[in-house]
């Protein structure tokens, strides 16, 4: 009976929680018929100044709509996209559709746009040029994208590293170091290499209101940023006690559930809009 109730327990948690779900592999076919169709979609997360709580821009999240299984998550298919030979053609759609609705809507505006880009794209001597083109095509400067680099064994060689990264920053954009902490960087790469971001990854976010260990980590990373002068952004903050304490620490960005969600495009117009509009009230408000 106790198993009954538990495995009950279990199957409302898993429906809840998209995330827990059977996560059913994925096949390269599968990945080339979503991409033959267009089932690739993009998420906008918001970042904001850790001080101000201004909006600062948004990152965009490719998100795979698919007919039957629903929304599948990017860490079920990236690595699959890059060792199948898939990942140039799912990085161009990403691009198309987050340059396309960032065109629409910030053209004129201080915000910049965020883009996830695996280290394999980056080593593909024909994206730089793309990029831009890309860039022309929806009249988005380059200095208003950013792209998103995860360190992996494919970037351990800093000189070819440099070479790739030099191609994308001489077109003017800028360049981030993801999920800093957890994976392959170095500090050499870090001093020597074009970045002017770096992104403390979530594990250490996520955990620093639990966890002293955690809490030194985010200071040493967020200290180590500053003293390189790359601006500093903390992903994954789920509370108020963490944007605070993140940004007593000097942590320049942050993003994280607490801020807002990865949203799809229309809800992340909607959230900036209601956003603008309670801060308007708010410093109306002050001034009288
Ligand atoms: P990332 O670039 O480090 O993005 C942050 C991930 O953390 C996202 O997961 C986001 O939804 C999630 N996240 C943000 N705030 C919070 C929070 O407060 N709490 C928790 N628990 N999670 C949070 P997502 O969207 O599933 O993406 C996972 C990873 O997939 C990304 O990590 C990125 O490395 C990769 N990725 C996403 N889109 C693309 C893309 O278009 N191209 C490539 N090459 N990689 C992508
Ligand atoms: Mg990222
Ligand atoms: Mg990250
Ligand atoms: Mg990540």
């Amino acid at each position: 009976r106790l198993r009954s109730l538990l495995f009950q327990e279990m199957s409302q948690f898993k429906q809840a929680s998209p995330g827990l779900q059977e996560v059913l592999p994925v096949s390269a076919d599968m990945l080339a018929t979503a991409l033959a169709q267009k089932q690739l979609s993009v998420h906008f997360q918001p970042k904001i100044v850790c001080t101000t709580q201004q909006v600062v821009g948004f990152e965009s999240l490719v998100r795979w709509q698919h007919p039957e299984r629903g929304m599948i998550f990017p860490d079920q298919f990236i690595a699959l996209a890059e060792q199948s030979g898939h990942i140039a053609e799912l990085t161009r759609q990403v691009f198309d559709l987050s340059l396309a609705w960032f065109a629409d809507n910030f053209l004129d505006t201080d915000l910049k746009l965020s883009i996830n880009m695996s280290p394999i794209v980056l080593a593909d001597a024909q994206f730089p040029a793309w990029v831009q083109q890309a860039c022309d095509h929806y009249g988005v400067a380059p200095n208003q994208v950013t792209l998103e680099i995860t360190e992996t064994s494919s970037m351990e060689n800093p000189v070819a590293a440099l070479e790739y990264l030099t191609q994308f920053r001489i077109k003017g954009f800028h360049l981030s170091i993801d999920d800093f902490g957890v994976g392959y960087s170095s500090l050499v790469q870090l001093a020597r290499l074009p970045f002017s971001e770096m992104k403390i990854d979530k594990m250490f976010v996520m955990s620093a209101s639990a966890s002293i260990e955690s809490q030194k980590i985010a200071a040493a990373v967020i200290g180590l940023a500053r003293a390189l002068d790359l601006n500093v952004t903390a992903e994954g903050v789920e509370d108020d006690w963490t944007l605070q304490f993140l940004c007593d620490l000097g942590c320049i960005h942050a993003q994280g559930y607490f801020i807002g969600r990865p949203m799809p495009p229309d809800a992340a117009l909607q959230w900036i809009h209601s956003r603008k509009s309670r801060q308007e009230a708010l410093s109306e408000a002050q001034k009288s």
